[in-house]
């Protein structure tokens, strides 16, 4: 190594060491020592696109984990060890001997997320990306070195070509600095915005920075004067109220004038001031002032305190006018919210000693519960993982070689894999490689994994039935249904076959031809299917179960053979007129099962007619049905036709005329038929006609019971998309 490099690192290396004293213990520091000698032979003579000496960099990670975040020694050591890995030739199980466990695991976070490549990805990911990426961190310290990295990366990005500066530019503006959003940490977010932007749109950035520093002389004398004036009214309340003034960061501003549409003058809040102080009380006791001292914008007010955002963040949010026209945003919060602001997550490792006032704000349930079981545990793992159970659902996040980022629940299979990435790629699947290597077909996949679908293109192969039970997503489980329900009928009607006669012998039941087919349509009829082909078919890609159906089937069989003697002429004419559900008598027959026939329909007002079918009762059909005889004295079987009515709806019951007024809607009237079919309503007649004011009405007479039942059916149709009105009318 060359001389001139390793006195540079050695030089900001004694820098960093030297403020560590007041923080660590020797032992510690002698981990960073080791550390630094380690990374400092290491990266060697290896340069920076700047042309400095690598390991200013792991040194720049760490001092900014230090200097900014208050971050812990295994963080601090992990920093100045995390391109070792990645960039010269250590291998991860060195680094755990030297180092142990627990640093070994950061860098090794670190190294997996640098190996992402999310350059390709398409827009929609960004969300999953990051889920993922903190998801990959077993260790929640992994993705904070993970964002100091891009911190310093940025900072010097101005030494790497344009096209690579872009395109990092774009991916820390979409990923990471919304991590640090979420992870609340807002110097890292704001610093991570802005950098980006001046790099990606340098024009628009400049011009904002121009029209800042323009004034600048009277933007900081506006906000100094604002400033005294509220510390001298808050003060005689709240004698050790902090109050702070900043103006608003360039990449704030500039969304709001890019993205937002506003001119630079419609922004309200490029001055805000900050006003911190000790118990909530005293938030909004400040509130009250300066709502008192100056006007406030309405609809601008927001309290953060009682509805925290998402990432924690807590404060009390109002803009104000200022005495010349100028409007300015006041920030309200106490000091536990102000570090939980700046440093979110981060705040655990800065502020984990000395908290009191628990009294003060038990909202922060989230921060508390971490501290709390630091304090039970004293095991940071724990907490980490509390953290991160808090952020990531029960997903997993896969990659696809191009670097696409699949969300899939866990324990999902690589076949899940490639049926979400397309139902034609996992219907050609015939292998997997996860990072690169081959796979079993129910390998489970893992966040952060690279899966790589292999696919044959050889007509014919597809989908094995055993993949229904591999596979983990109902989606997957759907479209290899779909695909066996398509591509291969015939083949499903002779497993399906096969499967159904197996269990019927499993079963010990024997049953003859006749009977066999009896019991085949009904229950194709049983399941919606129109033919027994179809029965077949469906069991055979997976659609019905047989075994659920065995209790059916049992049952069946059990009425096909109690009714081998003919029931017919044990029917004795008597008294009718006992309700059976489908709303139909059978004349001479009480208490009978009755079904309305598939095949036509009936609805009440048809003309119908019944048939006696072995053993599962009467099934009605229109007068007019084509599987109704037309004449039924000379037909087959005449004495199991017999004549069914409808059921008179209530004695009491009387017509309504509804005019229903709507927008031309094609299937409105279908619509309506439905509702009132589901809520068994009879509809004696029915007709349509437009009405002046461009809408159609739909004119129908009802049968109803009583005005409440009116009010009801009314209530139910005025649901439908596309009626406006419902009147009653008197013909
Ligand atoms: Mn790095």
């Amino acid at each position: 190594m060359s001389e001139a490099a390793e006195s540079t690192g050695k030089k900001l290396y004694e820098e960093l060491r030297g403020k560590f004293e007041k923080s660590f213990t020797p032992e510690s520091i002698q981990v960073a020592d080791k550390a630094f000698n380690l990374a400092n032979e290491a990266h060697g003579d290896q340069k920076r696109k700047s042309g400095e000496p690598y390991i200013i960099h792991p040194i720049a990670v760490a001092t900014i984990l230090f200097d900014e975040l208050g971050m812990d020694m295994p963080s601090i050591a992990a920093a100045l060890l995390h391109d070792v890995v990645e960039d010269t030739h250590y291998e991860i199980d060195e680094i755990r001997e030297m180092f142990g466990e627990e640093i070994a695991l950061l860098v090794d976070g670190v190294t997996k997320i640098s190996r992402v490549d999310i350059s390709n990805r398409e827009e929609q990911q960004a969300e999953n990306l990051r889920k993922m990426l903190i998801a990959m961190s077993q260790d929640i310290r992994v993705i904070i070195i993970k964002l100091a990295d891009r911190v310093h990366n940025i900072r010097t990005l101005q030494y790497v070509p344009e096209e690579k500066r872009r395109m990092t530019a774009k991916e820390t503006l979409e990923i990471y600095a919304p991590i640090a959003h979420r992870l609340g940490i807002r110097a890292f977010k704001e610093e991570l915005e802005d950098k980006s932007i001046s790099f990606l749109d340098p024009v628009a950035y400049h011009d904002i920075e121009d029209r800042l520093e323009q004034q600048e002389t009277q933007r900081t004398e506006y906000l100094e004067n604002i400033k005294s004036k509220i510390a001298e009214r808050v003060h005689e309340t709240v004698k050790d109220a902090k109050i702070d003034g900043r103006i608003k960061s360039v990449h704030g501003i500039y969304r709001k004038m890019y993205i937002g549409g506003k001119s630079f003058d419609q922004i309200y809040d490029i001055y805000a001031v900050r006003i911190i102080v000790d118990t909530v009380v005293d938030c909004y006791n400040c509130l009250g002032i300066v709502h008192d001292m100056f006007r406030s914008i309405p609809g601008r007010f927001k309290d953060y305190i009682s509805t925290p955002k998402q990432n924690m963040y807590q404060s009390l949010h109002t803009t104000l006018i200022g005495s010349e026209g100028i409007p300015f945003e006041v920030q309200i919060r106490t000091w536990e919210m102000h570090r939980n602001a700046e440093y979110g997550i981060a705040a655990h490792w800065k502020y984990k000693m000395g908290r009191s006032d628990r009294d003060v704000d038990n909202r922060l349930v989230w921060i508390r519960q971490m501290l709390e079981s630091q304090l039970e545990s004293d095991n940071a793992g724990d907490i980490v993982q509390d953290i991160k159970s808090d952020l990531i659902p029960e997903e997993v996040f896969v990659l696809t070689p191009k670097g696409t980022v699949i969300c899939l629940p866990q324990g999902a299979t690589v076949i899940d894999f490639a049926y979400a990435i397309h139902s034609a790629v996992g219907n050609k699947m015939t292998g997997a490689k996860v990072d690169g290597r081959i796979v079993p077909i129910d390998y489970v996949v893992k966040t952060g994994e690279i899966v790589e679908i292999l696919t044959s293109s050889q007509q014919g192969k597809g989908p094995s039935r055993d993949w229904l039970k591999i596979v983990k997503t109902s989606a997957a489980r759907t479209k290899i249904r779909s695909w066996f329900k398509k591509e291969k009928r015939d083949e499903n009607i002779i497993a399906g076959r096969a499967e159904l006669e197996r269990e019927l012998r499993k079963s010990n039941i024997r049953l003859d031809d006749e009977k066999a087919q009896q019991l085949l349509q009904t229950l194709a009829e049983k399941q919606h299917q129109n033919t027994i082909d179809d029965f077949y078919a469906a069991i055979g890609y997976g659609g019905i179960s047989v075994s659920r159906l065995m209790p059916q089937i049992r049952d069946e069989v059990s009425k096909l053979q109690a009714s081998s003697q003919p029931v017919v002429s044990e029917i004795k004419v008597t008294k009718p007129k006992k309700s059976n559900g489908e709303g139909v008598v059978v004349e001479g027959i009480d208490n009978c099962l009755v079904k309305l026939s598939k095949c036509c329909s009936p609805i009440p007002g048809d003309d119908i007619i019944g048939f006696i079918t072995r053993g599962h009762g009467v099934s009605v059909h229109k007068r007019d049905c084509p599987n109704v005889p037309q004449d039924i004295k000379n037909c087959v079987e005449p004495e199991r036709w017999i004549s069914v009515h409808w059921e008179e709806t209530d004695s009491q019951g009387f017509n309504a005329t509804l005019v229903l007024s709507c927008l031309d809607r094609m299937s409105l009237l279908a619509d309506v038929s439905v509702a009132l079919a589901n809520m068994h309503v009879m509809i004696h007649s029915v007709n349509t006609r437009d009405l002046k004011d461009g809408t159609f009405g739909i004119y129908m007479t009802l049968a109803v019971n009583n005005a409440e039942h009116l009010k009801s059916i009314t209530a139910r149709l005025m649901k439908i998309n596309g009626i406006l009105k419902i009147e009653r009318t008197g013909t």
